[in-house]
């Protein structure tokens, strides 16, 4: 979705939520050429729509209205056969002791927005890109608080010194047993910093092996990104990305998506294999 409304002109540091309200057509656009590439599951543009998040523009009194908006808009394009998955992305900040944030306040953040999400229409709740388990854990209780739908938490992982970390530094095992004991349904990765393709399948194994036969989810960025002209760009191709999938599948990754740089056309190949 980011990589999308950046396409349609979306600029840095711009609330991207906004777009629910004010450009609907371009939301409803993208889930579209999403669910028509194939894509079972389509996230919610509400990646920034916690109320930690929306006050750095000043607008915290539009979660309600935002979220059950962005859930709404995917909703009407999933369809009987399609699931919503209501998107939940960091607050912003750290929680203590590295920041002021304490988990008891961190959870009530993400009820908030969960809530308006699950008004919205919500089929499950997707909690990710998140660097701390104690966040990442707090997602998923403040989803169970609020709702039965089940809760998919992804964590972006870096690999430093050939070792798969958070950059909270959290290893794969340690963080995908977190997540499945505070009550996630499927537990995964998503984005990552600078992992290759090859770094992905890597990276598959050990989270199948620290799921211990429940279900998983991985959805890789096309590639390593770099700068040309001042624009990031991610250089895998459709038919790389749909090797990528295919080869997930096998080592036994139960859902397969997509991340920063996978256009409809990359998840088209995937969806084909
Ligand atoms: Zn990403």
């Amino acid at each position: 979705m980011g990589t999308q409304l950046i396409q349609r002109g979306m600029q840095t540091g711009e609330c991207g939520m906004r777009w629910n309200a004010e450009r609907p057509d371009d939301i409803k656009t993208v889930h579209q050429a999403y669910r028509s590439a194939g894509c079972r599951l389509i996230t919610t543009n509400s990646f920034g729509g916690s109320r930690s998040m929306l006050e750095r523009h000043g607008l915290g009194g539009k979660v309600a209205e935002w979220n059950r908006q962005a859930a709404e808009l995917a909703s009407e394009i999933a369809g009987p056969e399609g699931w919503v998955l209501g998107d939940v992305g960091p607050f912003g900040d750290f929680l203590e002791p590295m920041g002021d944030t304490t988990a008891e306040e961190l959870e009530a953040i993400f009820r908030e927005q969960i809530t308006a999400l699950v008004e919205g229409g919500a089929d499950a709740i997707l909690v990710e890109t998140m660097s701390d388990p104690g966040e990442l854990c707090a997602g998923i209780r403040a989803a169970r608080a609020v709702t039965d739908l089940p809760v998919i938490a992804t964590y972006a992982f870096q690999k430093s010194a050939g070792t798969f970390r958070t950059l909270m530094g959290t290893k794969v095992a340690e963080a995908i047993a977190a997540a499945y004991a505070a009550g996630a349904a499927i537990a995964g990765a998503n984005c990552g910093t600078d992992l290759s393709l090859a770094d992905y399948l890597e990276l598959a194994k050990e989270i199948v092996a620290a799921a211990g036969g429940r279900a998983t989810i991985l959805q890789p960025n096309a590639g390593v990104p770099h700068q040309v002209d001042g624009e990031i760009r991610y250089d895998a191709t459709p038919e790389e990305m749909a090797e990528l999938a295919r080869a997930l599948r096998t080592l036994g990754i139960s859902i397969v998506g997509g991340c920063c740089g996978t256009s409809p056309a990359h998840l088209a190949a995937m969806a084909q294999v």
